[in-house]
């Protein structure tokens, strides 16, 4: 039975490392029909940021992959949530680690140190300036302050008048490891450059070594799957292991995400000098009110978010780079992922926007697209199309309603191909709901020429006999007089459209005419040609 896990600590808002870690454990555990747990590592408070597990479960949920176990306070259905590994918090968990960190000490795994912090800084910097690394091991451990290097009287006083202490890991001299990680293969390391890790401080808390490897053993979590900066924790993770005598999950370390040059590690200040935004939904930091960009804000689909997240590191083996949920359930492998680390591209999230854009309902489109269009309306509230109260229903006879989701879809519709946001409808589409207040002068220069005011008062007769004002109808009239007439399709089709739009863009001319109306199409090519 397959448990995986998502450990945030809640130190802020979750970056697209920490969603990528999200989104790999959510599909290997949905992958082997398991369980997705969050688990919110929060022992260190002095990092706490208020709001940060908020974010968390509102980020996992907008992405799509709710977790199965977690805080069920701010989990969004509690019904289905199982509690038997719970809680999930470990600042609620406090009470359950010193009995292990004693454990340790009675089997000689680990041990109390007494040194203060100057103490400690004073070897570091004594060993700097030899041009050594300090390391507190079995090299230097008994000239330090510990329960190695003092009488057991001499700790047992330390203990009874209140001394800070933290309790240490002892690590092995002279051993090497043998590591397995799913994505890297066998990682071999020699204990000797291993430090002993404080496991346990004085004020209580463990530190996240402890708290992690103990919450992974009892909410009997089977695979680990984090970000490649746990690496280096690997060591310690299996030691701990074997000391308590409990088998290890598997572990597979995700590898890094690189700048969009390719080169060092992504960080929140390229997405600030580049534009792009780093984090999935928008962020404000509760002490500064620093507004951080959110990928939601920004105008990006949750499939795209997701679909682009599964290429950061792993790959389908084919050709295929479009997929949803279900299928990177399907598809995912722990074997497909790379070791090597993945460039982040800001351009390619855009390009699966892009499609994604193509995928959703005109409907649903619509009602993201409808508070801009009364905005912009608003704004310029004077010349608008026309305001007729918005009948469902379309008839070929009426002009366009902004009011109506009903137009403002069938709008969309014509537009999106074109679009990668929502927020790139209004420049596509503004000729639909406002008559142009002005003509694009080069392209003025190329389709108003000699005769043109004539032609177009023709036309003004030609589409007045258009009874049923459909599409067909207007392409079969309009285009049967200008081959009949040898009139040439630039000569009508360049002044039309710059008449409808003031600009030599947009969609087909005939769906612009359909969509505002007769009466509107005819007043907007006599504007253009008075
Ligand atoms: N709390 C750690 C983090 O913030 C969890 C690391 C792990 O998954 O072991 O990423």
């Amino acid at each position: 039975n397959v448990r995986v896990r998502f450990a945030p600590s809640p130190t802020g808002p979750l970056h697209i490392g920490g969603v990528r870690t999200a989104l790999f454990n959510y599909l290997f555990a949905k992958k082997h029909h398991g369980t997705f747990v969050l688990r919110i590592e929060d022992t260190d408070q002095n990092r706490y940021v208020e709001g940060a597990e908020k974010y968390i479960v509102d980020a996992l949920n907008w992405c799509g992959m709710p977790y199965d176990e977690g805080p069920t306070s701010t989990a969004l259905s509690t019904d289905s949530k199982n509690e038997t590994f719970g809680p999930y918090r470990q600042s609620e968990r406090k009470h359950l680690y010193k009995q292990y960190a004693d454990e340790l000490i009675a089997s000689g795994n680990a041990y109390y140190a007494f040194d203060t912090a100057e103490t400690l800084d004073f070897h570091r910097k004594d060993h700097e300036a030899k041009g050594k690394t300090f390391i507190y091991n079995w090299h230097n451990r008994l000239k330090l302050s510990n329960s190695l290097s003092l009488s057991a009287e001499e700790v047992k006083a330390k203990l009874n008048a209140g001394d800070a202490y933290v309790i240490r890991f002892k690590s092995p001299q002279d051993e090497t490891l043998h590591l397995i990680d799913s994505i890297r293969g066998d990682i071999k390391i020699d204990t000797n450059i291993l430090d002993d890790k404080v496991l346990f401080k004085s004020d209580g808390m463990p530190t996240y070594h402890l708290a992690n490897i103990v919450d992974d053993h009892l909410m009997e979590i089977t695979h680990v799957i984090r970000g490649e900066e746990w690496l280096p924790s690997l060591a310690l993770h299996y030691q701990l292991y074997k000391a308590f005598g409990w088998d290890a999950p598997e572990f597979a370390h995700l590898p890094l995400i690189l700048k969009p040059t390719g080169k060092g590690k992504l960080s929140k200040r390229d997405g600030d000098k580049l534009g792009f935004p780093v984090f999935p939904l928008e962020w404000k930091d509760p002490k500064s009110n620093d507004i951080s960009r959110g990928y939601k804000e920004d105008g990006y689909f949750p499939e795209a978010m997701v679909n682009f997240l599964a290429f950061l590191g792993w790959n389908p083996g084919t050709e295929q780079e479009i997929f949803n949920l279900d299928e990177l359930i399907e598809a995912f492998d722990l074997s497909r992922v790379n070791k090597s680390g993945a460039r982040f591209d800001p351009d390619k999230i855009k390009w699966f926007n892009h499609y994604y854009m193509q995928t959703q309902n005109d409907d649903v489109l619509a009602e993201l697209f409808k508070p801009i269009v009364d905005e912009k309306l608003n704004a310029t509230s004077s010349t608008s199309t026309s305001l007729s109260t918005g009948s469902v229903e379309r008839s070929h006879q009426d002009e366009i309603s902004p009011s109506s989701r009903n137009d403002i879809a069938l709008v969309v519709g014509l537009i999106k191909e074109r679009a990668t946001f929502i927020s790139d409808f209004w420049n596509l589409s503004h000729f639909f709901f406002i008559a142009p207040k002005a003509y694009d002068e080069k392209a003025s220069k190329k389709a108003f020429k000699e005769g043109t005011k004539e032609l177009m008062l023709e036309l003004v007769s030609i589409i007045n006999t258009v009874e049923d004002f459909s599409v067909e109808n207007l392409q079969t009239k309009i285009k049967g007089w200008i081959t009949d007439n040898d009139i040439g399709f630039g000569k009508v089709m360049m002044p039309l459209r710059l008449a409808l739009v003031g600009a030599l863009q947009g969609p087909d001319v005939f769906d612009i005419m359909y969509m505002i109306g007769k009466k509107e199409s005819i007043k907007r090519i006599e504007a253009a040609i008075a």
